[in-house]
């Protein structure tokens, strides 16, 4: 029953449900392009700047809203996701270094002189303070399609 499935009109889409995928034909993947136009040309061009913040907080509520509770966990949903390669070669009780190679954002442009990928850091800093309890910022310390470094790496500073 349609009816059923209909939800009100003013509530927020669920991360469950945005991940329900039907399409019989084209089935759960999409290009990297759509993202891009989305993130990189779309949201610029509405907000300038404004974007990078925006982009932050919303991967990371979306990563505190995922309820991850291992780092194993979030490895795997960034390569369901495929969002990039996850290295993590530092991760001390209070020092944890990412580097996200092949970035879903910004591998293979031409480096545009910024860091880009506030989406990426947001998320990372979110499920990292869901899994550790304690408050994190990304800092995207390099970036590959914005600063033209071999992968885009995110200190994250505990407070
Ligand atoms: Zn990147």
């Amino acid at each position: 029953m349609i009816e059923e499935r209909i939800q009100q009109p003013d509530q927020s889409i669920e991360v469950e449900n945005a991940l329900k995928v039907v399409r019989p034909t084209l089935g759960g993947d999409a290009g990297v392009a759509l993202y891009r136009l989305l993130r990189l040309v779309a949201m610029e061009d509405i907000m300038g700047r404004g974007a990078a913040g925006t982009a932050y907080l919303a991967g990371k509520k979306l990563g505190l809203s995922l309820g991850l509770r291992r780092i194993e966990d979030f490895l795997q949903l960034c390569n369901d996701l495929k969002i990039g390669v996850i290295e993590v070669p530092v991760a001390t009780e209070s020092k944890i270094h990412v580097d996200v190679y092949e970035c879903v954002t910004c591998s293979g442009l031409d480096p545009v002189g910024r860091p880009i990928c506030h989406f990426e850091g947001g998320l990372i800093a979110g499920v990292v303070q869901g899994i550790t309890g304690k408050s994190v910022r990304a800092h995207e310390v390099t970036c590959i399609g914005g600063l033209g470094h071999d992968a885009c790496g995110f200190d994250l500073e505990f407070r």
